[in-house]
């Protein structure tokens, strides 16, 4: 931390477990314990089939992000981008708690669930106001604009990522000198390529995550102490 000018941090799911967010693929995650949910993340049966939508919805309306507070973890990393080097904070989270944190420059890269999009025109509205409309009964929102299927803001899969937030987050990570990977299992692209990239351009590639990664071998460092407990020492270390 103290000889890098230029850090780029990726977090995953990890990083936001300490605010009550479950996971995904650990062992304890949403889809370890209900494997069929990962149907309602799979752009082909949202599309085809409505009761996939209708479940959607239902997530959505409970999902731990709108009562989820951030953690110590977070505010580290806001801490970091305040202290003027860090280059790009890139984040595979949809609950918006870095930009809660303080954060302002986020990459987020699998988009957010603070809004909806329409798959069919691309309007994009603040998701509350849809979850309004569910509340109201409503079980699927369409588009009002022109009645086509509507989704969270999120990169479901079979979705491509938003061009632009990945081409910054590549040219981030192959800019820095050092690359931090923040609870992510960094077995999803792009995560697992932006934090080779890094390695490969000859950044030190620090590795907090509880669980291994494919990249722990390369890594120069590999943490598995609690995020919350580990960044705030790290980042006030610099
Ligand atoms: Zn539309």
């Amino acid at each position: 931390m103290h000889s890098s000018e230029r850090i780029a941090v990726l977090t995953g799911a990890g990083i936001s477990t300490e605010s009550g967010i479950p996971d995904f693929r650990g062992p304890n995650g949403v889809w370890t314990t209900t494997p069929e949910k990962m149907k309602l993340v799979n752009i082909e049966d949202y599309v085809r089939d409505p009761q996939v939508r209708v479940a959607a919805w239902q997530e959505r309306m409970n999902h731990p992000a709108w009562t989820a507070h951030p953690n110590a973890g977070h505010l580290a990393l806001a801490d970091l981008e305040r202290g003027g080097n860090l280059l790009a904070l890139m984040t595979q989270n949809i609950d918006a708690l870095h930009q809660a944190a303080g954060s302002e420059r986020v990459l987020e890269l699998h988009g957010t669930i603070h809004q909806a999009k329409c798959l069919s025109c691309g309007r994009r509205t603040r998701m509350q106001e849809q979850l309004e409309r569910v509340s109201a009964g409503d079980p699927d929102p369409a588009c009002t604009e022109c009645g086509g299927i509507q989704k969270s803001a999120t990169v479901a899969f079979g979705e491509q990522l938003d061009p632009l937030v990945l081409e910054t987050a590549v040219v981030a990570s192959s800019a820095c000198d050092l690359f931090l990977a923040i609870g992510t299992s960094l077995s999803v692209q792009p995560a697992a390529l932006l934090a080779e990239e890094a390695h490969h351009r000859g950044a030190l590639l620090v590795i907090v995550n509880q669980g291994e990664t494919p990249l722990d071998d390369r890594a120069d460092a590999v943490l598995g102490d609690p995020i919350g407990e580990v960044l705030p020492r790290i980042v006030s270390a610099k």
